[in-house]
């Protein structure tokens, strides 16, 4: 009996632990039920959040293929534009090209046209200039006086024509067969200013100079064009005034450009360009000796040798010709 007892206790403690397992799984189960409530009740939560996500995305690369179209567009756009600059850029540098060789074959021509005309115009010339000598010393004291001053006219006249004529013959000569070497610009300036002794000397110039450069260019016209430079300086004096004349240069880039400053009369800033162009005088014949080519003949000298020319002035105040020659230069 003793012994059934024994069995019903352990039946009844295995009863209870049943229901303490009963109990625990209930537990159990009910936790995993929350949860999947949970997750059930969160679903439409992250299924809205993901939808806008989506319909942000999608709006994103609506926006992106809308912007990649207008950018094409504009492309395509800038593109043409390119294309049309670039075309028009070609159209206009044809038409340059051939403006640029009418022009130089227009040059070429008149240069030739001047050429022949002051070569053939010196002989006829030459001899009105001999019989109008010979008629004055023959008659000179014996015809009465306005024969004489008529005379007089005509010898002028005729020789004046011949400085225009020979400077016009020598301005159509430069550049024929021009050749290009290396010319030390200290020794050709000292040259130029032996040549120019006597007018130096007359008017008591006093002329300064910086080192000059070696340059590449072509002997003769270098001479002439600082010969031309520096005869103005001092036939353009004030008056009672000495010439001061200084010939300097500085680099800049790839350039060398010279400088000729004097203290003469200077010149109008109206007058600036004018002067360059062949017989424009600023004076007449009787103040200042002169035909008007000087200044003609340095521009072209200047423009052979690749460079530009132009002056610094005030009337009263003296002048400043510059002019550049590239440190690189070829003929
Ligand atoms: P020309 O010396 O035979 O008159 P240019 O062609 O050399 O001719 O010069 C043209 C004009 O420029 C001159 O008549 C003069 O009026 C002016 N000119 C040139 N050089 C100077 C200078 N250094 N100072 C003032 N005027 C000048």
């Amino acid at each position: 009996m003793a012994q059934n007892k024994n069995i019903n206790v352990e039946k009844r403690v295995s009863s209870k632990d049943t229901v303490f397992n009963i109990s625990d799984d209930y537990q159990g189960e009910k936790y995993t039920v929350e949860d999947s409530q949970r997750v059930l009740l969160n679903i439409p939560d992250n299924y809205n959040a993901e939808k806008k996500y989506a319909d942000d995305t999608q709006r994103a690369l609506l926006n992106i293929l809308d912007d990649y179209a207008a950018e094409k567009i504009n492309m395509e756009n800038t593109q043409r534009a390119v294309l049309n600059i670039l075309e028009d850029y070609a159209d206009e540098k044809k038409k340059v090209e051939i403006a640029n060789n009418d022009l130089a074959s227009a040059n070429k021509e008149l240069e030739q046209f001047a050429y022949v005309a002051s070569h053939d115009l010196q002989e006829p010339l030459r001899t009105i200039s001999n019989f109008a000598l010979l008629l004055e010393e023959k008659y000179l004291g014996k015809a009465d006086e306005e024969m004489e001053q008529y005379l007089k006219f005509i010898v002028g006249a005729a020789s004046k024509m011949q400085n225009l004529i020979k400077g016009l013959l020598d301005f159509s000569r430069i550049g024929r067969n021009i050749s290009f070497a290396t010319i030390d610009c200290n020794h050709l300036l000292k040259e130029v200013i032996e040549n120019l002794g006597a007018s130096i000397e007359e008017s008591n110039a006093n002329i300064t100079t910086s080192v000059l450069p070696v340059v590449m260019g072509n002997e003769i016209e270098l001479k002439q064009l600082f010969q031309n430079l520096l005869s103005n300086s001092i036939k353009f004096r004030k008056k009672n005034t000495a010439p001061e004349i200084s010939i300097a240069v500085e680099e800049k880039n790839m350039n060398y450009i010279f400088s000729i400053q004097d203290n003469g009369i200077g010149i109008e800033k109206k007058y600036r360009e004018k002067i360059f162009i062949i017989f424009q005088r600023l004076h007449n014949a009787s103040e200042y000796s002169g035909t008007g080519i000087g200044l003609a003949t340095c521009k072209k000298i200047v423009a052979l040798h690749n460079g530009k020319i132009w002056v610094e002035s005030k009337l009263g105040e003296g002048s400043t010709f510059h002019f550049t020659i590239p440190k690189e230069n070829f003929k």
